[in-house]
Formats: structure tokens, C-alpha cells, sequence
């Protein structure tokens, strides 16, 4: 199975990841990237030592592959497969959104449902087939571009003034399809194997050319990565910036400059139909977003862990209102692991046995999260006070004589050492009040959609108030202004 190193080695491979005007040599030595490379290399690592417990027997490849990437088929496997996702999430503490099994994972249920991506012109089940297998064979890292940029959401790209601002069809050749716009934003994209690309928003029949789905080497050419600003280069040291330093994902906007997509890259050519079909009747978005409730989970546990240590070092946790504090942390927590584990429980074998995690639970936790995240935020930011800013301005002064003294005299607890409790506070001004931080707030509550759509069509939609509002009618036609009804 493929290394870290081995990972690392294929970045350099003439990319256009564009940062600050220019563009990036090698992604592995630039300081934007370099060190949540290094990250995912260890990902890889992790995930090749047989040890770990994330391998298994792929029927697809009829070989090993990382368990992340399977199709899970009955209980047992869905379980294995949720610790896989876990164990990767433990090692960055849930601090990368879009590690290899988020896009890894919509692709385990496509190869589940090759029949969604059959057509009558062109058959694409083959393609599908033939990439997911890949992503098994390879340890393939794929990110994806899903959303269209953000030009005006009044009306969809057919209604846009300026041609192709969304990436869509130019014409069609011999080799393949030529497109031309732009993607909203690939997490991942400028350091990953491969970009997904298609389009989740729902289309009308006069943007039938922006109705594809394809995949392509990051480094393909007339393929282009526009980044975001990147914290990890103003990252002081590690122990400045214990978060930032190592899980600052690139995000970047995808642009096609008249890119060549080969036949065999093309899973949907330009069919609003199928478009709309590929992750809602794959399971692809319950199984995806499942993945990311477990990385989520994993982080909240983290952010939890923060707080109550330094409601420990300041001694505040034996004050009544701050265990309350801590008690509405716990129960947010909680909920959110529960509704993981509910999800497993409640799955449901789909047409393909392939389990889809209870969508109930699932997307019940999902439409909460834009609460759940900035509440569990708050309640951290509240327990330190100004412990946070009470900090000296980099590990430099812990180290030089001018300053060293006064702040291993002044910035300390009883029984904790100025370092140990400047150590933690510097970890969680990373996760409340640093640029990575204020990144991750938005993440969080954009991730899976707009919390509108998260609420209004995967919750609304997937709770099932048909059998209970059947339930209050037949309630509401037992009795009457003379009382009960009698029974028949
Ligand atoms: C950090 C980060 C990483 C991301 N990573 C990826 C990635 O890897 N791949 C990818 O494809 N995408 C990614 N995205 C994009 C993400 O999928 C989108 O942000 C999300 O789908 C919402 O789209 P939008 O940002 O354009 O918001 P919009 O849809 O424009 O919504 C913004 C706000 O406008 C309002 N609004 C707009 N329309 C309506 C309406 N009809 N009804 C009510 N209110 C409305 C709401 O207040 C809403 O919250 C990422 C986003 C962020 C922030």
C-alpha cells in the first residue's frame, strides 16, 4: 500500500497552484504546504502499516486496500469502517476536514451504484467502475469541487452575465470534452492526487452544459488551483500555532482554461437528470457525510478536552456554574457522538447491500451543526477569559533573557508550569481566535451545504414526518367536541 513518501514524491509533478501572484514550484517544499503534507503523508503511513487494522480484502480489486475506501456490505464492515475513518481522524484530532477518505468514501458508494452513471448515448458505469477501483488499487487522494463559484446565487449559471463563469462544456471532441470556467472550492486540491468535479446545486434544463462529472490529475494541463490566503506560513513555530502549523488545508478555486477531459475521465456529460441523481440515489452523500460526522465528532471531543483542562489549570471547575459550563459542552458532545452511532445502527442495506447510515440521525446532527459548532466555541472562548491574550507574543520570549524570567514567574497556575500553561492556551487561541480558527468556524458551517440546505432539504427531507403527522391524524380523529370516539 502506498506510503507517505511515496505520496509526497508524486506532487512534484508540474501543477499550477497559484499563490500571491505566482506559481508554486513544488507544493512539498513551499511553507504553505508543506508541513499539512507532510500530515497526510502521515495518513498514508498510518494507513500502510497492517498493525493499524485499516486494511482488508477488496472483492473490487480482489486485493488489499485501506479499509476508508470500502464498500461496507453488512453491520460488521460498516462498523470497521467507521474506526478506520476514526483512527485517521485521532491522529489530526479532527483538524482536517478533507483528508483522503471525505471524497475517498462518495466514491466507494458510486462504485456501489455504477448503474446511476449508465446512459443511453454513452455508457459511463464503466468509467466509474474502473476509478473507483483505482482509488483502491492506488490510495488515491481525490478532492472535490462540487459548488458553483459564489457570482450570484439569484439565478444559476445560464442566467450569469459572461460566458462559462461556471466550468461547462465548450464542445465536444474525438478525445473527450473540452471545459472551460471555474469550481468553488476544493479543499485539498492544491496538495491531492486528483480533483473531482461536478455539480451538487441543483440545475435547470437551460444549464445542461454545466451538468458534468469528471475527474482529472491535479497537475492536468490548462488546470489551475487559485488559493486562498495560507495561515501556516505566518504559523510563528509550532508551539505558537500548534493547529495552524500542521492541518492548514489549502482551499482554492478551481479554474479550466480550456481543459481537455479525456472519455475515460467523464462519468456524466451534460445530463441535469443524472446529475441530480449520482449522490442522492448512491448513498454517496449519507455514506460521505457520515465519514465527516465521524471526523467531527473526533474534534468536538478534542475542543471538549481543551476546555475542561483548563478549567483545571485555572481552577475554576469546582465553581457550580462552570461544571454547568461544562455539563452543556458534554451534552453537545455527546449528542453529536450518539448521533454517529445511531446512524450505524439504524443503516439500511440499499439496492446494491451496500449499508447507507441511518439518514434520520444522520442528517438530523447535520442540521444542527451550524449551531452545535459556534455554541461549543463559545463555551470554550467564555471558560478561558483572557487567559488567551494574557500570553506572551511568541516562544521567544520564553527562551530570551530579556523576557524569560517575567514570564515563567507571571504566566503560570498552581502545580503547572509557565510552559505547560502557556502551551495550552496557545492551543486554544488556535482554536477560537487564530485565522485557522476562524477558518474552521466557517468550514464547519459550510462544509456540507449552506445551513439552509442542510435544514430546509437533507434534515427536513430525510426525518420522516410522513408516519408521525399519520400517527397525530389518527390521534386527532379519536376524539371529538363529545370526547372519545368510540372504537369500531
Ligand atoms: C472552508 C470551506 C471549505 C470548503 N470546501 C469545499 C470543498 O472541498 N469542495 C466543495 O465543492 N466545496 C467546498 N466548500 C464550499 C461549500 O460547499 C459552500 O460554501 C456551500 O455549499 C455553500 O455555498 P456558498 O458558500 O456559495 O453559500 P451560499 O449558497 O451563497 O449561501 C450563503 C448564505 O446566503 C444565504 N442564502 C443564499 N441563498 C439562499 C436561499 N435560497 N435561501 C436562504 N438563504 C440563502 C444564506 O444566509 C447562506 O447562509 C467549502 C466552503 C468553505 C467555507
Amino acid at each position: 500500500m502506498r506510503t507517505g513518501d511515496e505520496y509526497i514524491k508524486t506532487l512534484n509533478d508540474g501543477r499550477t497552484v497559484l499563490i500571491d501572484g505566482e506559481a508554486v514550484d513544488n507544493v512539498a517544499e513551499h511553507p504553505a504546504f508543506g508541513n499539512v503534507i507532510r500530515t497526510i503523508a502521515e495518513l498514508f503511513d498510518i494507513a500502510a502499516d497492517p498493525a493499524n487494522g485499516m486494511q482488508y480484502h477488496s472483492e473490487e480489486i480482489n486485493g488489499t486496500a485501506n479499509r476508508v475506501f470500502s464498500i461496507p456490505r453488512t453491520a460488521e464492515e460498516l462498523k470497521l469502517r467507521r474506526q478506520a475513518v476514526e483512527r485517521w481522524a485521532k491522529h489530526t484530532h479532527g483538524w482536517v476536514g478533507r483528508s483522503p477518505d471525505h471524497v475517498g468514501t462518495f466514491f466507494a458508494a458510486f462504485g456501489a451504484h455504477a448503474e446511476v452513471f449508465e446512459n443511453s448515448e454513452r455508457d459511463f458505469s464503466g468509467n466509474i467502475r474502473r476509478y473507483y477501483e483505482r482509488i483502491l488499487r492506488e490510495n488515491l487522494y481525490v478532492s472535490y469541487a462540487i459548488i458553483p463559484p459564489q457570482v450570484s446565487r439569484a439565478t444559476t449559471a445560464s442566467g450569469w452575465e459572461g460566458d462559462f463563469l461556471q466550468v461547462g462544456v465548450v464542445k465536444e471532441t474525438d478525445e473527450g470534452l473540452i471545459v472551460r470556467g471555474s469550481q468553488m472550492l476544493a479543499t485539498g486540491g492544491a496538495i491531492a492526487d486528483e480533483v473531482f468535479v461536478t455539480c451538487i446545486k441543483p440545475l435547470g434544463p437551460d444549464d445542461v452544459d454545466f451538468a458534468i462529472s469528471f475527474a482529472l490529475p491535479a497537475a492536468t494541463e490548462g488546470l489551475k488551483f487559485l488559493c486562498r490566503r495560507p495561515f501556516a506560513p505566518a504559523a510563528t513555530s509550532e508551539f505558537d500555532y500548534p493547529l495552524t502549523s500542521h492541518y492548514d488545508e489549502p482551499d482554492a478555486l478551481v479554474i479550466f482554461e480550456d481543459v481537455l477531459v479525456p472519455w475515460d475521465r467523464i462519468f456524466i456529460d451534460r445530463n441535469v437528470e443524472t446529475l441530480r441523481r449520482q449522490f442522492f440515489e448512491t448513498g454517496a452523500h449519507a455514506l460521505g457525510n457520515w465519514q465527516a460526522q465521524t471526523r467531527f465528532t473526533t474534534k468536538l471531543q478534542f475542543i471538549a478536552a481543551v476546555a475542561r483542562k483548563i478549567t483545571q489549570v485555572n481552577g475554576t471547575d469546582r465553581i457550580p456554574g462552570v461544571q454547568e459550563k461544562l455539563g452543556e459542552l458534554a451534552a453537545l458532545v455527546a449528542s453529536v457522538e450518539s448521533a454517529l452511532i445511531a446512524a450505524e445502527y439504524t443503516a439500511e442495506a440499499d439496492s446494491s447491500g451496500m449499508l447507507v447510515p441511518g439518514k434520520r440521525a444522520l442528517y438530523g446532527v447535520m442540521g444542527l451543526q451550524s449551531e452545535t459548532y459556534p455554541r461549543v466555541i463559545a463555551i470554550l472562548r467564555d471558560l478561558v477569559g483572557g487567559g488567551v491574550l494574557q500570553l506572551p507574543s511568541s516562544v521567544v520570549d520564553m527562551k530570551s533573557p530579556v523576557t524569560a524570567a517575567d514570564v515563567e514567574r507571571y504566566i503560570t497556575s498552581p502545580g503547572v508550569s509557565s510552559e505547560e500553561r502557556i502551551k495550552l492556551f496557545r492551543l486554544a487561541w488556535d482554536i477560537i481566535g487564530s485565522e485557522f480558527a476562524g477558518r474552521h468556524q466557517q468550514y464547519e458551517l459550510f462544509y456540507a451545504g449552506a445551513p439552509f440546505v442542510v435544514k430546509g432539504v437533507y434534515t427536513y427531507r430525510n426525518y420522516g414526518y410522513e408516519a408521525q403527522v399519520a400517527e397525530l391524524d389518527e390521534f386527532l380523529a379519536s376524539y371529538g367536541v363529545d370526547g372519545r370516539k368510540e372504537e369500531n
